[in-house]
């Protein structure tokens, strides 16, 4: 088969059995790597040739070519048009990665974003020069901690999982403060736990000691009782949990860490269930992120940078990473020095920027009131996925509420042959990204749907039928739909294992006919 440049296409394609002589499918374009499709003789720029010069590199100057591919300016917008429709996006359909919270991101927050004073600013700018953008990051703490309840917040963590490891630090500092740093080794988590939480605690020298869970999904205080004990620096606890699942007796924990001399770190990367209903600082929390890029907009994923602001207690207030905004006699100021009990740095500059007027846009046009409607759609909309699912899906912990996101196990597939990758690799087929499966490890076969607040009722609903509809599907034992899928995209089932372990890097041009015989 060939491609749009004459070329053969790759190898492995949709299974469809009707095939057409440009491998493309429908208006679905093939596309092979620029490598493949470029001509050295080919350029979309027009330059002069230069006059007569004498170079002044000192015989540095290139000798080899550049072997760079060549393409006219159209094929060039062509290739990276056709890659970027490669991806599935929330612009382009409901999305219910569970964990993830993929909604959507109002075109407000875009046009904010792009606004020259905070999208051409430069980091070593003088403050003078950015007091707006430094009116922005205050204000945006004072969301942030006014939401949480909390005494600080430091903007500089880039991730969710920064954000642990920012969190982590202060209170790895705040133990060593109290000249404990060799005997507090151990941090508690829950086994039903992100991994990036018992990853942050082990990155930083800390012994990890798990924590099982009730049959319910939740952590029952006296199983943090047991466990904890003067070498232990803190727990990391995720509310509400991973199951989709409130930790309701999360001051009770509390209490129980802090008696024994431990810190309190919570995951609030699932912040969006809670948002207006809940302060953290109420829960005897002592720090905290939150993943701006989930619960306030914009995609969390590959769809753009992220941001983890920590917010902090009274207690641990004083450990915070520099730079921090602070008001002065001259305006807003940079602190960029270390001074006090800080731990120090973690960045060379201060988060980012472009994600922090998104989150704000996000706040401001919600308003406190539209923010905690959000959170209540938001698990609104999960329970009436989990609602109209649960008479034929079975769910770990029994039909009981649940927050922002729908949890299944596999329990209901048990002796049709269809694995949980199956039954998700179908749903491709019908036009939906996967749920998220096989997290948390807890449950066996997973399956976390989170709608969030931006799915409508009549959206819902055709997500709704088309997964009772491929349920029913397998429950009549029409396997073939389900291990043979995905039927319809363009790549079937990858090797993804080896593509983890052995990963192509680079692209190496194939031997020439004679030198392959
Ligand atoms: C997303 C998530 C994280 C990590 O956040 P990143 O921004 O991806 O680094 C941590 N914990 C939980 C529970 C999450 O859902």
């Amino acid at each position: 088969m060939l491609n749009n440049q004459g070329r053969p296409t790759q190898p492995e394609k949709a299974s469809a059995s009707y095939r057409t002589f440009t491998g493309n499918r429908g208006l679905q374009m093939e596309e092979a790597l620029i490598f493949e499709t470029g001509r050295l003789d080919v350029t979309g720029v027009d330059c002069e040739v230069p006059a007569a010069f004498t170079a002044r590199l000192g015989g540095l100057e290139r000798r080899a070519a550049l072997d760079l591919p060549g393409l006219s300016e159209p094929e060039a917008m062509r290739h990276y048009v056709r890659l970027s429709q490669k991806n599935y996006s929330i612009d382009a359909g409901l999305y219910p990665l569970g964990s993830c919270t993929m909604k959507h991101n109002p075109r407000l927050n875009e046009k904010m974003a792009r606004l020259p004073g905070f999208a051409d600013i430069h980091p070593l700018q003088p403050v003078a020069t950015v007091q707006g953008a430094l009116a922005l990051l205050a204000q945006l703490g004072h969301w942030l901690t006014t939401m949480t309840g909390m005494a600080a917040v430091s903007l500089v963590p880039k991730a969710g999982a920064h954000g642990e490891l920012c969190g982590m630090m202060a209170i790895k500092t705040a133990i060593a403060a109290r000249g404990e740093a060799a005997t507090r080794r151990v941090v508690l988590v829950p086994d039903s736990a992100h991994g990036t939480n018992p990853a942050t605690a082990a990155l930083i020298g800390f012994e990890v000691r798990a924590v099982p869970a009730r049959a319910d999904g939740t952590v029952d205080p006296a199983a943090v009782a047991a466990l904890m004990g003067p070498e232990v620096a803190a727990i990391m606890l995720t509310n509400p949990n991973t199951c989709g699942i409130f930790e309701r007796d999360i001051v009770a924990i509390a209490e129980i860490i802090h008696e024994g001399g431990g810190y309190f770190y919570c995951d609030g990367a699932n912040f969006n269930a809670i948002v207006g209903k809940t302060r953290t600082g109420d829960l005897g929390v002592d720090a905290m992120h939150i993943n701006l890029h989930k619960t306030f907009s914009t995609p969390h994923g590959g769809g753009g940078p992220g941001s983890g602001p920590v917010v902090l207690s009274a207690r641990l207030a004083a450990f915070a990473p520099v730079p921090f905004v602070r008001a002065s006699e001259a305006g807003l100021e940079l602190v960029e020095h270390v001074t006090g009990q800080s731990f120090g740095r973690m960045s060379a500059f201060h988060g980012q920027m472009g994600m922090f007027v998104r989150a704000l846009a996000y706040m401001m046009s919600h308003g406190a009131d539209g923010l905690r409607q959000a959170s209540e759609d938001a698990v609104l909309n999960a329970n009436y996925v989990r609602v109209c699912l649960n008479d034929i899906m079975s769910s770990p912990f029994g039909a009981r509420p649940c927050m922002h996101e729908a949890l299944f196990d596999d329990e209901w597939l048990k002796g049709t042959g269809i694995t949980t990758l199956d039954f998700a690799k179908a749903m491709i087929d019908e036009g939906y990204h996967p749920m998220t499966m096989y997290f948390p490890l807890v449950v066996h076969g997973a399956m976390l749907i989170e709608p969030t607040e931006s799915e409508s009722l009549a959206s819902l609903d055709l997500f709704i039928m088309t997964l009772r509809d491929l349920a029913f599907s397998a429950q009549r034992g029409e396997t073939e739909r389900f291990t043979g899928a995905p039927h319809l995209a363009p790549r079937r089932r990858l090797d993804e294992t080896r593509a983890a372990r052995a990963p192509k890097l680079r692209w190496t041009p194939p031997l020439p006919a004679a030198a392959a015989e």
